[in-house]
């Protein structure tokens, strides 16, 4: 059968069952490495003239079977899963860019990929400029001559901007740099970047995709669109001395680069992502589309109800008819705008730490994407490490707390935000 859904594939994609014995679910392949069966069978292997199994730090069959599935349900070509959403991140940039180059970034980011641009990356010479996102010419203006990607977060956590995907693209494309997008907060199963014209897609797989809160891990999935050939990237035309002289693109094409990102990327940082986790991950995949609708559908309501509320000054949700991003989250997040609120209380910063400290069904931890609802104040966790100029472009004001909005019935979660108000 061709053409199947994303919610059919959530499901079923990258699972021969005839090659797993039959098991209707995917089985965790606990092993180290795989047993070749002669030292010519290995020499292909590692000579990559042909497929198979070596060393779970470059891949194995439960992870292959999640990368599979991740690809097909962003409509990529390919992926490579990590140990964590970071590690993803950071060796998508490890892969790409070297000492010399430069990376235009919205500035509403994840705190910790924040802190790897501005402060990490530049002692190695990668420099980044931050730029505000709710007027794309900024990304061109800021774009120079060494300039290797685009980096966005298609739905900025915790700002909650809906970025104009398609609008940015045409910007990389123009300047023959890639878009890679950060699609954590919004999930495949509410928007897919590659389809306005992003190339690489990354998520963090702890969140809602995981979904219950157990288990690390981080993708990378690659369109398989972008040209590596312009000259920009001689990584990819040179022969490369970390791979006997291949030369990538020459003799890999379109899967030029997500073959890098696990034979050089997975070989040289290590970042494996281990198969238990991926087989956690894979059971949150498949229920993905139905919790991220109720997730959407119960932070809409409560992000409604919140805005009735004396001591509340604002609510910021993208689906809410007052908010900014109401038209781009009509366009790219039509089905659901994920399940991230924010608000902030009248009482600004000491209120915001009572109000955490108070609540009894919402937890106050530093995750996102969890069944259960959870609570943080990012000013004093999170972004902690950015000056108060730095948290005010990643949008994150003193007084603003941070929802999670999870799947319990929504009365119970009111009355707990009501009885945490009474505590200020
Ligand atoms: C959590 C998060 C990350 C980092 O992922 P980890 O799995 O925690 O390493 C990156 N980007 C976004 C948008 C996130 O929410």
């Amino acid at each position: 059968m061709s053409n199947l859904t994303k919610t059919t594939n959530a499901l079923h994609a990258g699972h021969d069952t005839k090659l797993t014995q039959g098991t209707r679910a995917v089985p965790i392949y606990q092993t180290t490495s795989y047993v070749f069966n002669d030292t010519d069978h290995a020499a292909n292997l590692f000579g990559l003239k042909e497929f198979g199994f070596i060393y779970t730090r470059l891949n194995n069959p439960t992870n292959d079977i999640l990368e599979k599935r991740l690809a097909v349900i962003e409509g990529g070509i390919g992926a490579v899963v990590f140990a964590s959403g970071t590690s993803a991140i950071a060796t998508t940039f490890l892969t790409l860019f070297k000492s010399g180059d430069h990376i235009v970034s919205s500035s509403s980011l994840y705190g910790g990929t924040y802190n790897l641009l501005n402060v990490t990356l530049p002692r190695l010479g990668i420099e980044t400029s931050f730029v505000n996102a709710d007027n794309v010419e900024n990304f061109q203006n800021s774009i120079q001559e060494n300039t290797k990607a685009i980096f966005i977060e298609s739905l900025g956590n915790p700002k909650l901007d809906v970025l104009d995907i398609e609008e940015i693209a045409k910007i990389a494309k123009a300047n023959k740099i890639p878009l890679i997008v950060d699609n954590t907060v919004a999930t495949p199963a509410l928007l897919n970047p590659i389809k306005y014209g992003a190339n690489i897609v990354i998520h963090s797989l702890t969140k809602f995709i995981g979904g219950q809160g157990t288990s690390l891990g981080g993708v990378v999935i690659d369109a398989g669109t972008f040209d590596w050939t312009s000259g920009k990237f001689t990584e990819f035309t040179e022969p490369s001395k970390g791979y006997h002289g291949l030369k990538y693109s020459e003799t890999l094409g379109e899967t030029a680069f997500i073959v890098k990102l696990r034979i050089e990327g997975l070989r040289d940082f290590g970042a494996a992502l281990s198969p238990y986790n991926a087989f956690q991950i894979i059971q949150g995949l498949e229920t993905l589309e139905v919790r991220i609708k109720k997730h959407s559908e119960n932070a809409l309501k409560f992000a409604q109800w919140l805005q009735t509320k004396d001591e509340i000054s604002w609510v910021n949700y993208p689906g809410l008819k007052s908010s900014r991003y109401l038209e781009l989250a009509q366009k790219y997040l039509p089905s659901g705008q994920s399940g991230v609120v924010t608000f902030g209380l009248k009482g600004g910063f000491e209120a915001a730490k009572k109000l955490t400290d108070s609540t009894k069904i919402f937890s106050l931890l530093a995750n996102i994407g969890d069944t259960k609802s959870l609570i943080i104040h990012p000013a004093s966790t999170t972004h902690q490490q950015l000056t108060e100029e730095q948290q005010l472009t990643a949008g994150v004001s003193q007084d603003l707390i941070r929802l999670s909005v999870g799947l319990e019935d929504i009365e119970d979660l009111k009355e707990d935000i009501d009885q945490a108000l009474k505590q200020i």
